[in-house]
């Protein structure tokens, strides 16, 4: 059966403990419960899709082949704990710094809503009946834009900015396992 909504995840400080411009696998953490939340999403048949702005390619600080291999240990991490994630989609770019195609005014760049679409159009989606999950106020404006249910999590930059996204959110979780827990109560009231 095809799944007609996803649960989008931000990576840095949703996931993984957000080290400023994540280049290398070695510095991969992965915040507590986190695994466990995106286990428990696959084992009830729900997608996972993470999204996530990597302006650190625009700035030149790594390179599109460097995020890849962050993706391949993430993925190595998640599945010694069960877990997958169906896809990976993120933007390189920035407004302002950097040189080249990298530099531009992107619909990408969360709280723009183009890796929701892109995704939702690739696997068949419905926004409207998705969930959105990041740290940042600009996750949760993503989501609320994209018509999803916004969550935004503690973790990361959750407590500096939970007054930023409190116009935006539909929930506050004190971590993904939270989320995850509360998006299952959902869920489980929907007809
Ligand atoms: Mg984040
Ligand atoms: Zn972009």
């Amino acid at each position: 059966m095809r799944n007609d909504f996803a649960v989008f995840i931000d990576r840095d400080g949703t996931i993984n403990v957000d080290v400023d411009f994540l280049s290398r696998p070695e510095q991969l953490e992965l915040i507590p419960r986190s695994a466990e939340a995106i286990r428990a999403l696959n084992g009830l048949g729900i997608p996972v899709v993470v999204i996530t702005n990597q302006s650190g390619i625009a700035r030149g600080l790594f390179s599109e082949q460097d995020l890849a291999e962050v993706h391949a240990a993430l993925d190595r991490t998640l599945a010694e704990h069960g877990a997958s994630v169906l896809a990976y989609y993120y933007c390189p770019h920035h407004p302002r710094e950097g040189v080249g195609t990298y530099r531009k005014d992107c619909r990408c760049r969360k709280p723009g809503t183009g890796m929701l679409d892109e995704a939702a159009a690739a696997y068949g989606f419905d926004l409207r009946r998705s969930f959105v999950v990041g740290d940042k106020a600009i996750d949760v404006e993503a989501g609320r834009a994209a018509g999803a249910v916004a969550l935004q999590v503690a973790t990361g930059y959750g407590e500096q900015e939970k007054e930023a996204g409190a116009r935006f959110r539909d929930h506050y979780a004190p971590d993904l396992f939270g989320a995850v827990q509360y998006i299952i109560t959902i869920l489980s009231e929907r007809p």
